[in-house]
C-alpha cells in the first residue's frame, strides 16, 4: 500500500508541483485548501504524513497543527510544516506545538522527498522502507518486486542487492570496493572488475528502450544511480 500524504496548501500551483513530484515517487496523495478542509480531510483519509503550509486562510496551518495534536485520532500522525524562508521564530514554535519537521520555501522537490522519507522512516519504518525509488523506477523490498514505468524486471540475486544499495545512496558516487563491500560482503575475495559486469547486466536489466540510463559512470571513481532532473522547481515564496 502506498503512504497517503495529505497536503495543505492554498496555492494552488505549488500543490500541482508537489502533487506531481509526490506522485512520481509513489505516493498517494490528498489535497485541502484551507485549515478547516484539513480537519475535515484529516478525519476522512487518515493520512499517514500531513504537509502543512503555515499561511492559510480560514484556520492558520499553526492552528491545525495544534487541533491534530490535540485529538487523540490524529495526534501521532506526522506533520511537516512548509514556511517563508528564514522565520526561525516560527520554526521553533511549529516544533513546539508538535509538528515533526519544517521545511522553507522554496524547496527542491528532492529536499522535500528526502525529509518526508526521514520522518516517515522514524515514526513508521514500515512505510517509509517498503518502498524505494528513483523517479520511474521502483523497488517494493515486501514483494521483492521492481518495476520501471510499470514494466516489470527480473534481476539476480547480485543486480537485485546492486540496486537496493544505489537506491539507498541516491545521487551519490559509490567506487567499486564500496559496492564489493556493501553486495558482496567483506569477506569475500572477488575483483573489481566483476562489479563492472554486474553494472553492465543491472543497466541492460533497468534501461528499456528508449528510457534514460539512470546509473552514471564516474571515471576512475565508481558509478551513481542519478534520479531523473524534476519537473519543475518550486520557487514560490507563499
Ligand atoms: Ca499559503
Amino acid at each position: 500500500m502506498k503512504p497517503r500524504i495529505l497536503i495543505v496548501e492554498d496555492e494552488p500551483a505549488l500543490v500541482a508541483v508537489l502533487r506531481y513530484n509526490l506522485e512520481s515517487a509513489d505516493f498517494d496523495v490528498e489535497e485541502a485548501r484551507d485549515g478547516e478542509l484539513a480537519l475535515a480531510k484529516v478525519a476522512e483519509m487518515q493520512p499517514d504524513l500531513i504537509l502543512l503550509d503555515w499561511m492559510l486562510p480560514e484556520l492558520s496551518g499553526l492552528e491545525v497543527c495544534r487541533r491534530l495534536r490535540r485529538d487523540k485520532n490524529t495526534k501521532n500522525i506526522p506533520i511537516i510544516m512548509l514556511t517563508a524562508r528564514g522565520e526561525e521564530r516560527d520554526r521553533v514554535r511549529g516544533l513546539e506545538i508538535g509538528a515533526d519537521d519544517y521545511i522553507s520555501k522554496p524547496f527542491s522537490p528532492s529536499e522535500l522527498l528526502a525529509r518526508i522519507r526521514a520522518v516517515l522512516r522514524r515514526i513508521r519504518p514500515a512505510l517509509a522502507d517498503q518502498l524505494l525509488t528513483c523517479g520511474d523506477l521502483l523497488m517494493d523490498l515486501a514483494a521483492h518486486r521492481v518495476t520501471r514505468n510499470g514494466r516489470e524486471i527480473h534481476l539476480g540475486p547480485t543486480e537485485y542487492r546492486l540496486l537496493r544499495h544505489f537506491l539507498e545512496f541516491p545521487g551519490r558516487v559509490l567506487t567499486r570496493d564500496q559496492l564489493l563491500d556493501a553486495v558482496w560482503g567483506h569477506d569475500v575475495y572477488v575483483e573489481q572488475r566483476t562489479v563492472d559486469v554486474h553494472i553492465r547486466r543491472l543497466r541492460k536489466a533497468i534501461n528499456g528502450d528508449g528510457e534514460s540510463d539512470l546509473i552514471r559512470t564516474v571515471r576512475s571513481a565508481g558509478y551513481a544511480l542519478d534520479p531523473p532532473a524534476p519537473a519543475s522547481p518550486l520557487t514560490h515564496s507563499n
